[in-house]
């Protein structure tokens, strides 16, 4: 297929391009009115395909959440309310007659760089997302990696302290639970006040503005930060033995105020260190490596592993 309409829907916005040959050639953002329910949403999406139906072939989106890849179907992502099966595919051909692909926003993520950002050409590739949450996608010797039932790669799952913090999804300990930015935020409340630093919100943009005005106690927040993600990479290295991670998401604007201390980790902790070509990079599409990787699955027909 050769023109994509493709979509990355998140719980504020969705964002959407019109993308051939890897460039977004139009591009748009709508509000994402989650709380209007699943047949809304929906509806806009169909409204919007049908506008510019004469101009495209088909359809990708990327959503968060549990997505199967093959079927189409969406499990309750973390962000849209209420949609706990939604066999968005086979609604959107039905209202649309344009072949469409659905993937998890993380997987698209990776795609996106695997293809047209910092990790082109790279064979073993695992994509991070810093947000709210912490979204993962894993491409293995140039497939993307999906699991038996396509729900591969929740890397913010993986606990990292078993008597942790309490998550989101009910364990104890999960990565999520310190990256994660509400997570982070309240750890930074909690540390900053005992300096008597108030703030109006602990964001992480906030937090990082702080540290870059040379905030001591900021500074090691986000060393903390580095300290917890580098003990994520370091099981995620010594299962995938990956090339390049790829950091993405709005956490990773302040990727020079913590990478510095998640490398010295894991110098100290990986085996076989010296003799990994190891690189960590920011992802380099900014907003666009979900769009793009919606596209390239669409554009691959979901043959991407
Ligand atoms: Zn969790």
């Amino acid at each position: 297929m050769a023109r994509i309409l493709a979509f990355d829907i998140g719980g504020t916005n969705i964002k959407f391009g019109v993308v051939e040959d890897g460039k977004i050639i139009d591009r748009g953002s709508l509000p994402t009115y989650a709380e209007d329910g699943k047949d809304s949403v929906i509806s806009r999406l169909v409204n919007l395909i049908n506008e510019k139906g004469n101009v495209i072939d088909g359809i990708g989106l990327a959503v968060a959440g549990l997505v199967d890849h093959e079927k189409g179907i969406v499990y309750e992502p973390p962000n849209l309310p209420g949609w706990s099966e939604v066999h968005i595919k086979e609604i959107i051909e039905h209202k649309t007659g344009k072949p469409t692909f659905v993937l998890n926003d993380a997987n698209a993520f990776v795609l996106g760089e695997w293809q047209f950002g910092v990790a082109k050409n790279e064979a073993n590739i695992i994509g991070i997302t810093l947000g709210t949450g912490v979204g993962g996608g894993i491409i293995a010797n140039r497939k993307l990696l999906l699991g038996s039932v396509h729900f591969a790669a929740e890397i913010g799952h993986m606990v990292i302290d078993p008597s942790g913090p309490v998550c989101n999804c009910g364990q104890r300990g999960c990565w999520e639970a310190y990256l994660g930015s509400a997570y982070f935020s309240k750890r930074a409340k909690r540390f900053l006040q005992r300096y008597g630093i108030t703030l109006e919100e602990f964001s992480p943009k906030e937090l990082s503005e702080l540290a870059k005005q040379g905030s001591e106690p900021a500074k090691l927040l986000w060393e903390e930060f580095g300290y917890y993600l580098a003990i994520g990479l370091v099981n995620l290295i010594h299962i995938f033995d990956p090339d390049v991670f790829v950091i993405g998401g709005g956490v990773s604007n302040a990727f020079e105020l913590f990478i510095g201390h998640t490398e010295k980790i894991l110098k100290e902790r990986i085996m076989g260190y010296s003799r990994r070509k190891l690189k960590i990079k920011k992802s380099s599409l900014g907003d666009d490596s979900a769009l793009l990787g919606a596209y390239y699955f669409a554009h691959e027909e979901g043959k991407v592993w």
